[in-house]
């Protein structure tokens, strides 16, 4: 049997969309292949998906998957969900807020576990850095988002999308950028483009620190007055002016210096000279 296009399916089911749930669906299959083939799946994975609307993206990767947990928060797609999937037995649907999922908890003892996801764009931030913070077994995160956000995520140092978020995900993972996605390839149509990544967790973190809350810390206050020097960021951190200078001077970083041009791995010496001198 045919399956059913994702306009086909909310017309049949009356669906509205809620703007406030970020509900933009995908209806461009070549974006879904890319999705699905960059992924990775196997018959070994299990895979998380977020929001998964009604389940277009889903269906693909119960084909190739051991297992699909989907977490959707909307009530109204609930019974869509069970009735246009309800021919695969290796399907579970989750009706909670994301960011209130332990995933550990799904992901109990399996080896394999792969986060796949058209993430709606009002929480895209805060459920990255959960996955990422919290700790949790998996291997891969294959994700669109806003573009904005991706070039953020994937920026290098000295470029003005450079920033605490570009450095949280790359001290975690391996950032890929898959493709770019016109907004003509959703409906609703959204007013932004955006683009599919792909976050491979590395065994461990880029960089080795003595504490990971510092250096974290220094990193938002280095950026939370982007035109001012590092120096004047840093001040917020409380330290003496001496401890301070002798933290730059040990880490051979100039005073002078704004904190959109340091490396991942500069940050880490000066998180680490810090530490010593608190
Ligand atoms: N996967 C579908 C697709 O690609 O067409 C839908 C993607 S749409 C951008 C985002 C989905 O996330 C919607 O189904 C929305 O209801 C759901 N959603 C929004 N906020 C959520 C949250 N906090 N937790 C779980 N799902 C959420």
């Amino acid at each position: 049997m045919e399956s059913l296009s994702t306009k086909d399916i909310v017309k049949k089911y009356g669906f509205k969309f809620s703007k406030s749930l970020g509900q933009n669906f995908l209806i461009d299959n070549s974006v879904l292949q890319d999705i699905v083939d960059n992924s990775n799946v196997s018959k070994d994975d299990l895979v998380i998906e977020i929001g998964p609307g009604v389940g277009t993206l889903t269906k693909e990767l119960l084909k190739k998957a051991k297992k699909v947990y989907a977490i959707e928060l909307d009530s109204d797609l609930i019974p869509i969900l069970n009735e246009e999937l309800k021919e695969f037995n290796n399907f579970e649907l989750v009706h909670k807020d994301a960011l209130k999922v332990d995933f550990n908890e799904l992901i109990g003892e399996e080896k394999s576990t792969k986060v796949v996801a058209n993430l709606p764009y009002y929480v895209t931030t805060p459920i990255i850095s959960k996955l990422l913070k919290e700790n949790y077994k998996f291997e891969s995160l294959t994700i669109m988002i806003q573009k904005e956000v991706g070039e953020r995520i994937a920026a290098k140092p000295s470029t003005k999308e450079y920033g605490a978020l570009s450095i949280l995900v790359q001290y975690y993972c391996d950032v890929e950028i898959v493709r770019k996605v016109s907004c003509d390839s959703f409906v609703p149509r959204p007013k932004v483009d955006s683009i599919v990544i792909k976050l491979t967790k590395l065994l461990e973190p880029k960089v080795k620190v003595k504490s990971k809350e510092l250096f974290f810390k220094v990193v938002r206050s280095s950026f939370n007055m982007r035109r001012k020097t590092l120096w004047n960021g840093l001040k917020s951190l409380g330290m003496k002016k001496e401890s301070l200078e002798k933290a730059f001077i040990d880490a051979n970083i100039d005073l002078k210096r704004r904190g959109e041009t340091l490396s991942l791995e500069e940050f880490a010496k000066l998180s680490d000279c810090i530490y010593e001198l608190q």
